[in-house]
């Protein structure tokens, strides 16, 4: 295996585990590696310190161990198992009301650079790191060992997640199965799962617990859902009796499916209504009195640079809920921006409420479900945060 040394001193994240290594921290390596190889790192010391995948770029190996070991197979089977054992622990594997939760969560599951989403019978897999595309074959493999015979299919989708300067020319495709049913189930509820087209691995799972507890916020109430994507928080307000519900998302592909998805639980209800347009020219224009709006926008701060104006967008949208909804209502309103952490999101939407002249109340304080685990050593792994507000 090649090797990587470290200059004096940059060794020290990595004895507090910290998964990522920098370039500027590398000294030399013996031969230069290839993209997505696995190599080992040393001290200045020449004592060995983590075994990673090489990638060109600011992080350079991304680690998948602090022990001498050989990444195969047999590797990746024990990380998965662990990963299906937290999963067990927390409840949602094995049951029949709930087909869907994340099962590999990046550095949250000491797997940097991979996420695996479970829909049913179908694992989608995705790829943020040339070293995780390079080894799905093996991964593939090691997951339908551990997963048994409730896996059917994997869907392999990483054509926008690589790096694009790698030049894979990665298309998505089914590594096992083939299967054309898209349906899952989350909570009792059903949808689609689009993980041919859809964003991310095709469906929000990040968002299960919330839309659980909005469920319990909608009886009677008429409900916005803003950027509702699949309509997740939709079909939940609907079966927690909301008296109509309005999703809005600016993709009409978005709109398409949030339909589709709404008429599996609900087929025929005249309680529901989508719109294609965009969220602040719905906001401006709107006169239906609405006493629950959620607000689950993109990430505004994709990277670091772009904090402060993503925070005037919290600002900008959140003023604009608190100024049109009725007395009495409730605000979900979401941030799943990594570079945002809860107090930049916290102030955003405290000046949002200052600037609307409302009294708003935070009734609950929302994170990531358990299935998206941050890695302690890995705080950065902590990014969708979420209040829930009375607004007076
Ligand atoms: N709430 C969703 C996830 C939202 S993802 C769920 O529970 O699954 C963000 C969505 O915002 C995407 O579907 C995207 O199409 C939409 N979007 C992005 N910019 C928008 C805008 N300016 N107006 C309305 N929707 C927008």
């Amino acid at each position: 295996m090649k090797k990587i040394f470290l200059k004096r001193g940059k060794d020290e994240s990595l004895r507090r585990f910290h998964p990522w290594i920098f370039s500027g921290a590398i000294h030399h390596t013996s031969e230069q590696p290839e993209e997505g190889e696995v190599v080992t790192v040393y001290t200045s010391e020449n004592e060995y310190i983590a075994t990673g995948h090489f990638q060109i770029g600011s992080i350079m190996v991304r680690v998948l161990s602090f022990e001498h070991e050989e990444i195969d197979k047999a590797f990746y089977m024990r990380r998965l198992a662990t990963a299906l054992d937290v999963r067990k622990s927390i409840g949602v594997v094995g049951r029949e009301d709930n087909t869907t939760y994340r099962l590999v969560h990046g550095e949250g599951d000491n797997l940097p650079g991979l996420v695996i989403d479970i829909y049913g019978k179908t694992a989608v897999m995705q790829a943020h790191s040339v070293g995780m595309h390079t080894d799905r074959e093996t991964i593939a493999e090691a997951l339908k060992e551990v997963m048994g015979n409730t896996l059917k299919n994997i869907y392999y989708k990483s054509e926008t997640t690589l790096p694009y300067k790698a030049e894979l020319g990665q298309e998505n495709g089914f590594l096992l199965g083939g299967s054309a049913d898209d349906v899952a189930i989350e909570n009792g509820l059903k949808f689609h799962v689009d993980w041919l087209k859809g964003q991310k691995t095709g469906f929000f799972v990040d968002q299960r617990n919330n839309r659980s507890l909005l469920e319990h916020y909608a009886k009677g109430r008429k409900v916005l859902n803003m950027f509702c994507y699949t309509g997740g928080f939709s079909f939940y307000a609907m079966r927690g009796g909301a008296e109509l519900v309005h999703s809005v998302d600016s993709s009409q592909k978005a709109i398409d499916l949030t339909n589709a998805n709404v008429e599996l639980n609900f087929p025929g209800d005249p309680r529901h209504e989508a719109f294609a347009e965009d969220a602040f020219k719905f906001l401006e224009q709107m006169t239906t009195p609405y006493d629950l709006i959620i607000l689950d926008p993109p990430a505004f701060a994709k990277h670091k640079d772009a904090l402060r104006n993503a925070l005037k967008g919290y600002t900008r949208l959140n003023k604009k809920a608190f100024e049109k909804i009725t007395p009495g209502g409730i605000v979900f309103t979401f941030s799943c921006s990594q570079a945002v952490d809860k107090e930049h999101f916290r102030t955003a939407v405290f000046s949002a409420a200052a600037a609307a002249k409302r009294k708003v109340r935070i009734l609950h304080q929302l994170h990531q479900p358990a299935d998206h685990p941050i890695n302690i050593y890995h705080p950065e792994g902590e990014y969708l945060k979420g209040l829930v507000l009375y607004v007076e």
